[in-house]
């Protein structure tokens, strides 16, 4: 793929376009895979480089105001080829049916959209991602070859949950990482930019048309780009603050005649539910852990955890949540040393060197059923903490506004006003009760609690996990949302959204498979809309698409 450093454009410079997409994450790259090889020109637009300079990692991101969020602002906002994939985890689930419905209990709450709607995209979504079987629950224990535990948790109260890991399929210790991935690929209908970062949405004085798009690679040097379409696809906080900062036409942006672009922002609150301590953790995880699948000569890894099921969740009006195990490693990890020492990256190579080989038969058995079997080595944990991940009542208060400080194009930063409310608190109680309830029934034993539960409490302080959501949200009502139900803004008929700022609501599933099946689901309808055979002949530019 051929990559232009939009630096090295002539200020003045006017670039056409039939689709220009805003932004190279997951979503913008998924969309603009599906035209490589057709005649529609493709624009990509990306305001950091090919890989991430130290301007960028020490550049402010986003003011917060609100809940107090640990992630580093870099971290939630990736600025480079490739997005916040850069630093990911790779973790992937579906949404679950009631994720989709109106919950009379949840304020905001009901995608125009359901699971069926986007099931046939999430198919092709994890097989783009590389992914196992595309299956989450107690049918995967048939998929792995395992019979269903005997004494299983109640169903009525807890529902058993999976998730994968997408992982790069020449170096599988890697997650998938989507710019590399993108990279290696040739289309010579895609032409993509780095350090192009696009400032202006500019519309034709009704506002209800796309003209044109700004890009401001340095202070006071401007590239226009025309494009027929334009898909905004910067992320979850800045596709809200693109559409906020494009003011020429509009005092309050481009799409916010209803005031609601940058409202309703979700996360998913992070909490610790609990944990064991090392002797328990072989038992605990033998149920609770990583489950690894061999299939076409890759190794998929699944793990397994525990969501509130949903008849639970209706019956006390609560809102989805799920925990799962999370590995808190020994200092003297020998798997660790030895990947330290091998990555040249050991502070005390002598201590890594004796931990390392502290166990040789261990070390011998790890070797062989990672490099002969596929396996992953069992690490030695010091303890084995029960993370959990709650999606949040949508809140118009919850919000992205425009700061007073400016980046270096000299734009207003994104002003975050992240809020939490008692449902998500209650929700997370709930689940640690039964989770102690339950664990203790099948004979695993109840996890040691946090102070919080001990005393009988609510949680507090959550932490934020880079999954901003929520704040172009979907609705088929331009008074209730940004979005239509393909995507477009009700406001401007030649602008689309990519990503998880147009989700009405989160679930607990981490958020790319949804990202990446949305943004196939996105390129169809460009595809059959706007550029198939005979839409794109009966195109006139001017017009606003039907
Ligand atoms: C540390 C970490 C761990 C994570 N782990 C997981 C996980 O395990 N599972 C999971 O599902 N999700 C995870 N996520 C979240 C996941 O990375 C995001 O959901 C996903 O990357 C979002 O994709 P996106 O394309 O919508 O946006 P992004 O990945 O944010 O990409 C947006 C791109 O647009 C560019 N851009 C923004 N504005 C402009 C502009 N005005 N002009 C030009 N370019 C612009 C940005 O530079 C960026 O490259 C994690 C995130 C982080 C930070």
């Amino acid at each position: 793929m051929q990559v232009r450093d939009m630096r090295m454009v002539a200020p003045g410079t006017t670039l056409e376009a039939d689709l220009a997409i805003i932004g190279t994450g997951p979503a913008g790259l998924s969309i603009a895979r599906e035209f490589f090889g057709s005649r529609v020109r493709v624009i990509l637009l990306e305001c950091g480089g090919l890989a991430e300079s130290r301007e960028v990692a020490a550049s402010e991101g986003f003011e917060s105001v609100g809940a107090p969020r640990v992630r580093e602002p870099r971290l939630v906002r990736n600025r480079v080829f490739g997005g916040s994939s850069h630093s990911w985890s790779g973790k992937c689930r579906t949404f679950d049916d009631i994720d989709f419905e109106r919950r009379p209990w949840v304020r905001f709450s009901g995608w125009p959209i359901g699971r069926e709607d986007v099931s046939p995209y999430s198919d092709r979504a994890a097989e783009l991602m590389q992914l196992g079987p595309n299956v989450y629950d107690h049918e995967m224990w048939n998929i792995l070859g395992k019979a269903r535990p005997k004494r299983d948790v109640s169903p009525d109260l807890l529902m058993p949950c999976f998730w994968q890991f997408a992982r790069d399929p020449k170096q599988p210790m890697e997650f998938l990482r989507f710019g590399p991935h993108f990279l290696s690929q040739t289309a010579e209908n895609i032409q993509a930019y780095v350090h192009a970062p696009v400032t202006q949405l500019c519309t034709d004085e009704s506002g209800r048309r796309l003209t044109s798009l700004e890009v401001t690679p340095a202070p006071g040097r401007t590239v226009r780009i025309v494009p027929k379409i334009a898909v905004l696809a910067g992320g979850g906080l800045e596709n809200a603050r693109l559409l906020l900062a494009s003011r020429r036409t509009r005092a309050s942006g481009v799409g916010n005649q209803n005031d609601l672009v940058g409202r309703f922002l979700m996360d998913h609150p992070r909490i610790s539910l609990g944990h064991y301590g090392a002797k328990s953790a072989r038992a605990v995880q033998a149920r609770l852990g990583l489950f690894q699948l061999r299939q076409r000569n890759r190794t998929h890894v699944y793990s397994h955890g525990l969501a509130l099921s949903p008849a639970l969740q209706r019956q006390k009006q609560l809102l989805n949540c799920a925990a799962y195990l999370s590995e808190h490693r020994s200092e003297d990890d020998p798997w660790d040393a030895l990947k330290r020492l091998y990555t040249r990256s050991s502070p005390r190579y002598l201590t890594d060197m004796r931990r390392a080989v502290a166990d040789p038969m261990n070390l011998v058995e790890g070797l062989y059923q990672r490099f002969a079997k596929g396996r992953n080595v069992r690490h030695k944990v010091d303890r084995l903490v029960f993370d959990c991940l709650v999606e949040q009542q949508p809140d118009p208060e919850s919000r992205v506004t425009l700061s007073e400080r400016r980046d270096e194009q000299g734009q207003p930063i994104a002003r975050v006003n992240w809020k939490i409310s008692e449902l998500e608190k209650r929700s997370v109680a709930e689940l640690a009760s039964i989770l102690a309830q339950e664990l203790a029934r099948i004979g695993l034993g109840a996890p040691i609690p946090p102070a919080w539960l001990a005393e009988g409490g609510l949680p507090e302080s959550f932490t934020d996990v880079a999954h901003p959501t929520g704040t172009t949200r979907m609705s088929d009502d331009p008074a209730h949302g940004v979005v239509d139900r393909n995507c477009r803004l009700h406001e401007v008929g030649n602008v689309y959204v990519a990503g998880s700022s147009v989700f009405p609501t989160a679930s607990h599933a981490n958020p790319t498979l949804m990202i990446v099946s949305m943004a196939l689901r996105l390129a169809d309808w460009l595809k059959h809309t706007h550029f198939g055979p005979t839409a794109a002949e009966a195109w006139k530019p001017g017009a606003v698409p039907a």
